[in-house]
């Protein structure tokens, strides 16, 4: 018997107003579920309940939908990539620390159990999962009790840098082909996973480390499946260079070129556009053909800010039509703290002309990323949608003084007062802890083996010094 649960009179609620077409604030009313499914946003519920939970201290709001994070790699980093990019490479790259931290399946896996439940502990309630297949993935993700896009990435080059002073690429032999089968082997195991939360994206790794062949191919399969198509482009200084060498055209420009746009077409990052003014470069179209297209575009401010780029400026980019979804792509894999950087650095980028807030921001990290989807029953709380919610503690020192929900929450409180997480109607985290993964054996675990890779990494603190000197 599928049971139903009700927070009962939610002091309040996020909901989703078809009439206004955007997210709302109810007061004082019911969220209740059967299963997976939502059956009463705001109101009275008037059915059988199997569970009631008190609401009357407590927000409820939509699972947040992290369009773009690497769990495999981001929480082993942690320690390295905060303040070290080439400069010689434009900040760009961090080749030196790659090319010597090389993860092993082990670490990959412990970075991923990591991080999967510092999403879930942060609201985020659907993750698109971009990793390079590994053996165990499924299972991992399956444990984590989270909605997954799996975007097994793969690509003809990686990237190298030998003197310092210039990304090369080295080719493989069969330019992908090899992990693009292993690729599509992993999409299908993913949408015949018994779970039923697993969906497949086609993720060719980005546009300059792809041949064109490959990415036609990519294309292909997107069309063939009705999978959304994902590549990381437009994203660095010496990639729209690669680009404008190859094909006398911006990333963005050629990307259309080759068919890769389109309504179920995620960018990340596409920071260089040819509206960006630190390139000096003769079109003004790229904003135009992102918004006509439909494509949308994955904006993770933190990770670019760290090596001094700035998208110039996500209001505009809205403003022009273009679908923006939200991710974290780094650590601190956390959405809230992912909004407010990016409602931040769009007035540092904007001054006075900036277009963004709150509001526009979070509609992008749930009903935005949602739309990319294809699906219109996530990032909404509204009957028939997935109960797939977040809860806040509003007794929490850090929600008060709640004038407004929206603003206390990415301003101020982030994710320290979140209660329970539910996915499907399934509680993932209670009282603020994952309930799937234990967090502190993950995080034990995650120590021990960032130690062992960065043991075989030679002398890594040459390569990135800590931030203190020991005392002598
Ligand atoms: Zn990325």
């Amino acid at each position: 018997m599928t049971k139903t649960i009700c927070i009962r009179n939610a002091a309040w609620i996020i909901g989703w107003s078809e009439a206004q077409d955007d997210h709302v604030y109810l007061r004082d009313g019911d969220v209740a579920w059967t299963g997976d499914r939502l059956v009463q946003v705001g109101g009275r519920y008037e059915g059988t309940v199997d569970t009631e939970i008190d609401g009357r201290t407590r927000l409820v709001m939509p699972g947040l939908i992290d369009i773009h994070c690497h769990p495999t790699q981001t929480p082993i980093y942690r320690g390295f990539v905060e303040e070290f990019g080439d400069p010689r490479l434009f900040f760009n790259g961090r080749q030196d620390f790659r090319q010597s931290f090389v993860q092993d399946e082990p670490a990959m896996r412990a970075s991923a159990r990591y991080g999967l439940a510092e999403m879930a502990a942060a609201g985020i309630t659907t993750i698109v999962d971009l990793s390079h297949a590994y053996p165990g993935w499924l299972d991992i993700l399956d444990e984590s009790g989270l909605r997954v896009w799996v975007a097994p990435m793969f690509r003809s080059a990686r990237w190298w840098a030998s003197t310092g002073q210039e990304t090369r690429y080295d080719w493989s032999e069969d330019m992908g082909a090899a992990a693009f089968a292993e690729a599509c082997e992993v999409m299908d195991a993913a949408e015949s996973h018994p779970n039923g939360r697993f969906s497949a994206m086609v993720a060719p790794a980005q546009i300059d480390t792809c041949t064109t062949e490959l990415l036609q191919q990519a294309i292909a399969l997107a069309a063939e499946t009705g999978r959304t198509l994902f590549t990381h482009g437009a994203q660095s200084y010496p990639e729209f260079n690669q680009m404008a060498r190859l094909h006398d055209k911006s990333p963005v420009a050629y990307m259309d070129e080759i068919g890769f746009l389109g309504e179920r077409t995620i960018i990340g990052h596409a920071v260089f556009t040819d509206e960006h003014p630190w390139l000096l470069w003769k079109t003004r179209e790229d904003l135009d053909l992102l918004a006509k297209s439909g494509t949308t575009i994955a904006h993770c401010p933190t990770i670019f800010v760290r090596d001094g780029t700035l998208l110039h400026h996500i209001g505009a980019y809205m403003d022009a039509g273009v679908n923006v979804a939200i991710g974290t792509d780094t650590h601190p894999q956390n959405m809230l703290e992912e909004i407010r950087a990016a409602e931040l650095l769009a007035r540092a980028a904007a001054g006075p002309r900036h277009t963004s807030n709150t509001a526009r921001l979070f509609r992008a990290a749930t009903a935005g990323a949602a739309k990319v989807l294809g699906r219109d029953d996530i990032g909404r709380l509204a009957p028939g949608a997935k109960a797939d919610l977040v809860t806040f503690d509003l007794d929490h020192p850090q929600m008060h003084p709640m004038r407004d929900p929206l603003r206390t929450i990415v301003h101020q409180a982030a994710e320290r007062a979140i209660d329970n997480v539910y996915v499907d109607g399934e509680i993932v985290v209670a009282q603020g802890q994952p309930t799937r993964i234990d967090w502190r054996e993950a995080a034990e675990a995650l120590t021990r083996e960032q130690a062992r890779i960065a043991g075989k990494a030679g002398d890594i603190d040459a390569i990135i010094p800590l931030a203190l000197a020991y005392g002598s």
